[in-house]
Formats: structure tokens, sequence, C-alpha cells
């Protein structure tokens, strides 16, 4: 039995016209594909999530994660019920099932449950019987019988972890973008729709703001080895194929530029950071930045010629004035002269699996920047990234500028057959 998922986001069942078009595209995959049997995964509609978390949020500040996933679960429980609905108008047979009907078993950590296993005799039977269980995402059971949820933009991991389960031969998310984009098109009309990447590239393009999948997602096809698709509901074309990095037979060496403006810069100044009592205080530093839960991601030191060491590092925006307090609490005891901020930065990220394999791209990345005059701040490298950090006022320009030279330009060389075949797709 060959199945199939087929998970619709909030806009793809945004209203009642909607939930009606997504039933008929999988009314007609049917038809086509008569072999395969289909498990339909569904979000909440479209801002109804947000609408009831304000709901509970109007009633008490002090609402419990368990009592928030149990109003927060309701939403998916809606569409199901529709979605069942229009397919049994259309003539199929179809079933609504919640997270815990379809056996999806998870932890208890409310608002950010893992999915531990899933029970999938229920579907199975469905499946056997030719119904089309129609899944809500999001939502699992924990062992206990608490309704849990998976989190935020959860659903695609639903998706993700149901075809794992019944180890289906594909799984498709439909959004409303037609996929995974060499550039956010919105920012830089020339970005080009990537008809396959890898799920390194695709974590870091997640990760780092494209939001068409949830990372976790893409990290349990990585693990189960599910093929992972991501499309338009709304317009047809081919989508974006995540797929293992082995079976990109010519991968381009950039695929996409991302970047994110919500980050800050720290930097404490001239600390004495000899060995190895001054290690041991940038190890304090941390150790109690870490302590409050705040994430850092990039971090540079440089030493000046006296010697002392100026230490930079970005944390999210959210966490910045309370990182930056800790920050001037330590000042006195770890002998700096001050720490500062500066909210007006933004990362950009050149993201590609052949990046390790190429040592020019880096020169591209600072002559581009160059030519527009823009100064990079901070630098990370990885295996398949280039990441730097730059003015906030540049940050759309940087892209568009780094599109140019990296993902044009390797076009215009025909030095990539399989980007090339990407770009005649995408016209
Ligand atoms: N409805 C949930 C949310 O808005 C889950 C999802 O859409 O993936 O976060
Ligand atoms: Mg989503």
């Amino acid at each position: 039995m060959r199945v199939v998922v087929k998970k619709f986001g909030g806009t793809s069942v945004g209203d009642i016209s909607r939930i009606r078009e997504a039933a008929k595209l999988v009314v007609r995959y049917r038809a086509q594909h008569p072999e395969e049997r289909l498990v339909v995964v569904v979000s909440a509609m479209a801002g109804e999530t947000n609408r009831l978390l304000a709901l509970a949020r109007s009633c008490s500040s002090n609402a419990t994660a368990r009592e928030l996933d149990m109003i927060a679960a309701t939403g998916e429980q809606v569409t199901i019920a529709l979605m069942a609905m229009a397919l049994t108008d259309l003539g199929a047979k179809a079933e609504s099932l919640t997270g815990a009907q379809a056996g999806v078993i998870t932890t208890e950590q409310f608002m950010g449950a893992q999915v531990e296993r899933i029970d999938t005799a229920r579907l199975e039977s469905l499946l056997a019987e030719d119904i089309i269980p129609v899944v809500a995402g999001f939502q699992g059971l924990s062992e206990s019988r608490e309704i849990t949820t998976l989190g935020r933009g959860g659903s695609d991991i639903s998706a993700v972890a149901l075809a794992a389960a019944l180890e289906a031969a594909a799984c498709y998310i439909y959004t409303d973008v037609e996929g995974v984009f060499s550039a956010d098109p919105r920012i830089c009309p020339d970005a080009r729709l990537l008809r396959r990447i890898s799920h390194e590239e695709m974590l870091e393009l997640a990760t780092l703001g494209a939001k068409v999948l949830h990372p976790r997602s893409v990290l349990f096809a990585m693990r189960y080895r599910v093929p992972l698709v991501t499309l338009s509901t709304f317009r047809s074309g081919p989508g974006t194929w995540i797929v293992n990095e082995g079976e990109i037979m010519e991968a381009p060496v950039v695929s996409g530029i991302t970047h994110r403006s919500d980050e800050a810069r720290i930097t404490l100044s001239k600390v004495p950071g000899g060995l190895p009592d001054g290690l041991q205080r940038l190890g304090k530093v941390f150790a109690d930045i870490g302590k409050a839960g705040i994430p850092v991601d990039m971090l540079t030191q440089n030493r000046g010629a006296d010697g002392l060491l100026d230490l930079s590092f970005t944390v999210p925006d959210e966490h910045s004035s309370h990182c930056l307090e800790l920050c001037q609490a330590l000042v006195p005891e770890i002998g700096a002269e001050g720490a500062g901020i500066d909210r007006n930065i933004a990362k950009v990220s050149v993201v590609g699996v052949g990046i390790h394999a190429h040592a020019d791209v880096a020169s591209k990345i600072f002559k581009a920047l160059a030519s527009e005059r823009i100064e990079v701040l901070m630098l990370s490298t990885s295996e398949i990234k280039i990441s730097v950090v730059i003015p906030r006022k540049y940050a759309e320009l940087a892209v568009r500028c780094l599109h140019d030279a990296l993902v044009l330009a390797q076009l215009a060389s025909g030095s990539s057959p399989q980007a090339e075949a990407r770009a005649a797709v995408s016209h």
C-alpha cells in the first residue's frame, strides 16, 4: 500500500471556499493516483490559533500551559471536520481524527511537546478501507492522556511524523508559496524557485528566516528519510523537494541567501583576557548568560594592541535588554571597561552545500558587499553557510547584491546544470 501524506496550512484552509479547493485538489490527486492511499493533515484556519490564544489571555494572564494547549488544540478540530465534510461532498470517503484519535503520542511538555510515537492501527484500518483520514495537525496526546500541542507551526511536524510512521512514499506540505526560493522574492525579484535542496540547506534556510517549513519537521524528514516537498495550494508548480544531500547529483555552490533582523549585538569592551584568569572570567560571562536562558549566536573577539579583548556576540532582540543588564553587572567583576549594545544590525547568510568545497565564496561575499559599501561587523562560517552581520538598514540591499553575485552569477556561468534546470522551471 503506497501511502502519501498531504498537509494543508492555515491559509490553504483559511475559509470554506479554500477548504473546498483543497478538498478538490485531494480528490483530483486521488483520481490520478488510484493506487495510492491518502492521509490529509490540516492546520487551524489562518489566524485562528492566534485568536484562541488571545481569547485565553483576555480571560487570564496566568493561564497554565495545559489550559493554553487545551484551547489552542481546538483550532485544528474545526478544520478536520470541515475538510472531511468537503471531501465527502466530493464523493470521497473521509473521516476526521484528532491527534489523539490518530494515535499521536507525545511527551507532556505542553506548548512544545515532542512526538514520541504514533500508534498507526486506526489510521491503517481506515486506509485499508480506502477512507481518507483527515488528521488534526499540531496536537497529540501524552501517555497520561493530556492533550498537548507541538508548539507554534507544529502541524508540519505532525505531517512528517505521520508520514514517517506510515512509511509514506512522500509528504506534501501545501502552503501559500510555491516552494523555497533562492532569496525572499519580496526583497529580491530575481529569486528563483529551488527544485531540490538538501535537508541541511533547508534547515539553515528554515531557521534563518525562510518560514516555509518548521525546522523540526525537516529534522524529522532527515532522520526518517521521508521524501518531503513544499508547494503551493493555489498555483500549480513542481514545488521544492527536500532530499538527502547525496541525491543532489550536481549541487550548485550556493542555493540561497537569507537574512534576519531580530538580533542585537552586545559588546564587552577591553576585557583583560589573559590565561588563565581572563578566560575563566569569560567563561563566567557565558555561564551567566546561559543560565538566564539566553541563546548566544555569533561570537567574535578582537585583541587590541594593549592586549585587551573586545568581545561581541549576538542575541535575539527579545533577550537583548536582559543580556545587556547581565553584562553591565559583570563589568566590575571581570575588569572590563564597559558593556554596550547595537540593535541596528542584521544577519545575512549565504547557504549552500558546495560552500565548503569552494574557497572563493568568502571573497565573492566581501567583494559584493564592498561594491555597495556595506560594512561587515561580524562573520561566521560553517560547512554549508557563511553569515555576516551588517548594519540593519542595508539588509535588503545586501540580500540583493549577494544574490546577484553568488546565485545569478552561478546560473549565468552555467557552472551548475542543476541550477540551470531550476531556473528554467521557475519561468
Ligand atoms: N495552528 C497552529 C499554529 O498556528 C499550528 C500550525 O499552523 O502549524 O501555530
Ligand atoms: Mg506553518
